[in-house]
């Protein structure tokens, strides 16, 4: 049996008979992997038992006929807080869901690997209030890495400069801006829910959380409508464009309703 070393991420796990858990990884050398932890259930005392969702390990994973197996631990994040309050969790999810449905097993893809072990370190120590903030950040990110990002700069139908100034037309299923010639031209054919209006701050902002390093930009410099705003168009962007809708979308949304 080949032995494999590499950094992973619990993205979920599950019950397996009476001791050992199904644990569904999200590696650095080789994309998604289900492993068996044995004896992880036997809690604290086995190694195994540090296997949580949300957590960030070194493992060394031996490949058995069908399933690989766990044989070794060192932690290098637990991310405590991300599965001890509901608000976290929701968040963190929802996050893992999205790369479990992105990537691909026995495939590596090291930038999504190290989106997924910022942004859970980033949701882990933000306050709550920060939570929507870094979850957008996530989708923008990930827009990018799977090659959707939302086209502001160029009108997404006759492909000219946009004037971006005043208010510009953003259409989800074109991939972006609309130029004013186009929107009057085609406004019978599009119809009014397929495209919303941002204002200039408003892409700058898109485009600063597409592009900027996460370690520079600063929750505070987006206000809770333009959030809700940013969160909306990337989750629809994932939807419309690659398919990607979350379960754990619904809980989220009924614990924001809660909150709000
Ligand atoms: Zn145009």
């Amino acid at each position: 049996m080949a032995a494999l070393e590499t950094e992973a991420v619990v993205l979920k796990q599950f019950d397996l008979g009476e001791s050992d858990r199904l644990i569904t990884l999200y590696t650095k050398e080789k994309g998604k992997i289900k492993a068996v932890a044995r004896g992880a259930r036997k809690g604290k005392k086995s190694r195994s038992g540090l296997v949580l969702p949300f957590s960030y390990h070194k493992f060394t994973l031996y490949q058995g006929r069908s399933l690989a197996r766990i044989n070794y631990v060192d932690s290098l994040a637990m991310h405590k807080q991300l599965r001890e309050d509901l608000d976290y969790m929701a968040y963190a999810s929802t996050v893992c869901e999205y790369i479990e449905r992105a990537g691909l097993e026995e495939e590596a893809d090291q930038a999504l690997f190290s989106l997924l072990v910022v942004i859970l370190e980033k949701l882990n120590d933000c306050s709550k209030n920060e939570l929507l903030f870094y979850f957008t950040v996530f989708k923008a990110k990930l827009l990018l890495l799977l090659g959707v990002k939302p086209e502001i700069e160029n009108c997404t139908i006759c492909g000219s400069k946009m004037n971006l100034k005043g208010r510009t037309a953003f259409s989800v299923e074109q991939g972006g801006s609309i130029c004013k010639k186009c929107l009057a031209e085609n406004d019978n054919q599009l119809s009014r829910s397929a495209f919303s209006f941002f204002e200039l701050n408003e892409l700058r902002a898109l485009y600063k959380i597409i592009f900027a390093e996460i370690s520079l930009l600063k929750p505070d410099q987006f206000n809770l409508n333009l959030l809700e705003k940013l969160t909306d168009l990337t989750e629809k962007f994932l939807i419309y464009h690659l398919d990607l809708q979350p379960k754990s979308l619904d809980f989220l949304y009924t614990l924001r309703n809660l909150n709000s």
